[in-house]
């Protein structure tokens, strides 16, 4: 086992997962069963989703077909246990960037199925009574530099010239208003509409805890080292781990990050991408209030992103500016057990900096941490069979922007499984769908030149 490429030991401690649930290192069985109908590996939003998923189907929820998690460390450590918390459908970048490549149709569905999070994830949140600090707000997506505040009004100007779906609810400030409208020293451009947050490890725990109380037999500490790639006589995979071997009828990826090291097809397709987040707390007792939460982009390729939560700390990500050009900090990174040294201070001073009315407020940063995130070659996840391998399933990639994008995939992965629906068949975005033309495709998205300038620096990967 390469140990590079997997989850690594001892990785920094985000703010979410300072007070750990009762079920982070839960195991249901002492020993792990010799078999399962159904083997999810990762526990973090994506595998907890598709177990939640599975679960609404009568042979998972009877008991008639089994499904067993394995996680390599405590439950949800990865990049869900230490994002920004902010589940922000994003109506107009990736929509223009769909628009331009592939066409409306495709917008549309990318465009919706974002949307759609925040209500069938905020509905979830409400039935089950979740506490997890779901808030529906507004977003202000501020452009700091006069030619991306330009890009964002031409973006939203192509996408209502062509009828792209979800625009209704999206409202652009220019240079004269942008200042006033996000509270952001020197916007010069800001879109703003509506947004959610919430406590992510909060929400994920309680759909493990869910599952297992159904019956899921869930193991925190089991590294899947790898998965066989034939199956046997009966079309079972063999998925070994270092406490044994399970036999499963269905495998499913849900491992992001992570993903390659038990696909290698998906080299150079999800790469793992370390980023950086924080705290900030002020020792007033009233901090000054955001009305919303907030995208700052500094660059093409430089912003932040942060929510304010009911107790008045900040939650902010991003930092690139702090380490953007120190590529092997960051770029095809697994390890979250470090922070990245040129980003670690960037956060001393942010809220005084950045926003209008936080000067005297002696904000300061109370905790910074790392976590690994899965960016793919076209900025859009892989989801659905893995070409090949009958049986097997990935939920894979989501480059950063998983909230708004997780949980419905996933529903249509358990769907895939549990009614044996076809990949077309599913409610998913084409542009999500793991076909092999895209597993061979070389071609580049167009959002990901980033992706593509940083893999001529390093050069190929093996
Ligand atoms: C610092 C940071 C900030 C972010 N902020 C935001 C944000 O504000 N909004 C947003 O939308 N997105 C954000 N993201 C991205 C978002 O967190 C992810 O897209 C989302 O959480 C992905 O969920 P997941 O379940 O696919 O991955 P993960 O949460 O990483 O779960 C994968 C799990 O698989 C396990 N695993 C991996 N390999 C193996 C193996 N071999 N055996 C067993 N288990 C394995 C891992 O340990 C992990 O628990 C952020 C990410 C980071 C790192």
């Amino acid at each position: 086992m390469d140990s590079k490429s997997f989850p690594v030991p001892n990785s920094t401690t985000s703010f979410w997962r300072s007070d750990p649930h009762p079920f982070d290192s839960h195991r249901s069985t002492e020993n792990l069963p010799s078999a399962a109908d159904v083997v999810v590996i990762g526990a973090g939003y994506a595998g907890a989703s598709t177990a939640h998923h599975l679960l609404q189907h009568t042979d998972f929820a009877h008991g008639q077909r089994s499904m067993l998690i394995l996680e390599a460390r405590e439950a949800c450590s990865g990049a869900t246990g230490r994002n920004g918390g902010h589940l922000n459908a994003d109506p107009y970048n990736r929509a223009a960037t769909a628009l331009e490549s592939v066409g409306k149709v495709a917008a549309d569905e990318a465009t919706l199925f974002e949307v759609r999070h925040m209500k069938a994830v905020g509905d979830l949140i409400k039935r089950e009574n979740i506490d997890c600090d779901f808030v529906m707000t507004r977003v202000t997506d501020v452009c700091l530099y006069e030619e991306g505040a330009t890009r964002q009004k031409t973006k939203i100007e192509k996408l209502t010239a062509a009828g792209v779906a979800g625009l209704d609810d999206v409202f652009f400030s220019d240079h004269k208003t942008a200042e006033r409208a996000s509270g952001i020293k020197g916007a010069k451009g800001c879109v703003s509409h509506t947004a959610c947050h919430l406590y992510p490890y909060r929400f994920v725990m309680h759909l493990l805890r869910s599952a297992v109380a159904q019956g899921v037999n869930l193991q925190t500490h089991t590294p899947v080292e790898a998965v066989s790639s034939e199956p046997d006589k009966e079309g079972r995979w063999t998925v070994q781990t270092p406490r044994g071997a399970v036999l499963a009828s269905k495998v499913v990826f849900a491992t992001n990050g992570y993903t390659t090291a038990l696909l290698p097809e998906l080299a150079q397709k999800i790469v793992p991408v370390r980023g950086i987040c924080s705290r900030i707390v002020t020792p007033k007792p009233y901090p000054p209030y955001l009305p919303t939460s907030s995208v700052l982009h500094f660059s093409d390729h430089e912003y932040d992103y942060l929510i304010q939560r009911s107790d008045g700390s900040i939650i902010v990500g991003g930092a690139r500016q702090g380490f953007y050009n120190d590529l092997g900090s960051w770029f095809d990174v697994y390890d979250d057990s470090e922070l990245m040294e040129s980003a670690e201070k960037y956060f001393d001073g942010y809220m005084q900096r950045n926003f209008h009315g936080w000067e005297d407020s002696e904000a300061y940063t109370d905790k910074v941490w790392t976590g690994i995130m899965g960016y793919t070659d076209d900025g859009f996840p892989y989801v659905g069979n893995v070409p090949g391998k009958q049986g097997q399933f990935v939920v894979a990639g989501f480059s950063g922007h998983g909230m708004p994008q997780v949980f419905l995939s996933a529903k249509a992965v358990a769907s895939m499984i549990a009614d044996d629906a076809r990949l077309e068949d599913v409610d998913l975005p084409q542009l999500y769908h793991s076909t092999s033309e895209r597993f061979a495709s070389k071609q580049r998205h167009i959002s990901l030149q980033a992706f593509d300038a940083v893999m001529q620096k390093i050069g190929p990967k093996n």
